[in-house]
């Protein structure tokens, strides 16, 4: 069977990542997201344990990195670390389905050196005080938390021209449609992939 191909979905956190995405698995066939193992200490409300992210102690990340299951991790915010495990990877591409990483900028440079062909895709705010207001208005962050996030941000809209694609989530105020827009971009680069 024909194995699919790896994109990379990837921006300053607080974009709208996890939504996007959510939104293209709604509307596009043969794609599957994998799930990263994280020790991030807390869920966000609607979050599952084994559906959003496997969520581990530092014990059990720190077993898994010396049995080599990732792809990919990265330490990310306040030192929790997320990874992409070499399980999940395998059990999406083996399928036959594309295979969609939602990862940080990190996590993306790593998977483009060992996948050269992998399809990078930044998703961008539409400002800097735009994605200030939102991550300020999901509130699961304290302020400093927010100001670590804004830093980090900065920084990886530095290096969003070593992606393949940037899209702007644009902010649904101004954009009613703002979320389909992203979602149907992102689809249409993965059609354009697999023609
Ligand atoms: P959050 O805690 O907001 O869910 O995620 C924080 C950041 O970790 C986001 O930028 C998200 O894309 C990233 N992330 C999630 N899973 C992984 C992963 O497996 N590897 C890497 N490198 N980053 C990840």
């Amino acid at each position: 069977m024909k194995r699919g191909s790896i994109f990379v979905v990837s921006g300053p956190s607080g974009v709208g990542k996890g939504t996007v995405v959510k939104r293209l698995r709604e509307i596009a066939d043969g794609i599957g997201v994998s799930i990263s193992a994280t020790t991030r200490g807390y869920m966000r409300e609607g979050e599952k344990d084994g559906v959003d992210y496997f969520f581990k102690t530092n014990e059990e990340f720190d077993r898994l990195i010396e049995q080599d299951a990732f792809v990919e991790y990265a330490i990310i915010n306040n030192g929790d670390r997320y990874g992409t495990l070499r399980s999940e990877a395998e059990r999406i591409l083996s399928s036959g389905d594309d295979l969609l990483l939602e990862i940080d900028v990190q996590g993306y440079f790593s998977v483009k050196k060992k996948y050269p062909d992998a399809v990078g895709i930044f998703i961008a705010p539409p400002s800097m005080e735009n994605l200030k207001k939102r991550l300020l208005g999901r509130g699961t962050e304290t302020a400093e938390e927010v100001a670590v996030r804004m830093a980090k941000a900065e920084k990886e809209m530095a290096v969003k021209d070593s992606f393949d694609h940037i899209i702007i989530h644009r902010d649904w105020a101004e954009v009613p449609n703002a979320l389909d827009m992203a979602a149907n971009e992102i689809y249409d680069i993965i059609k354009e992939k697999r023609a």
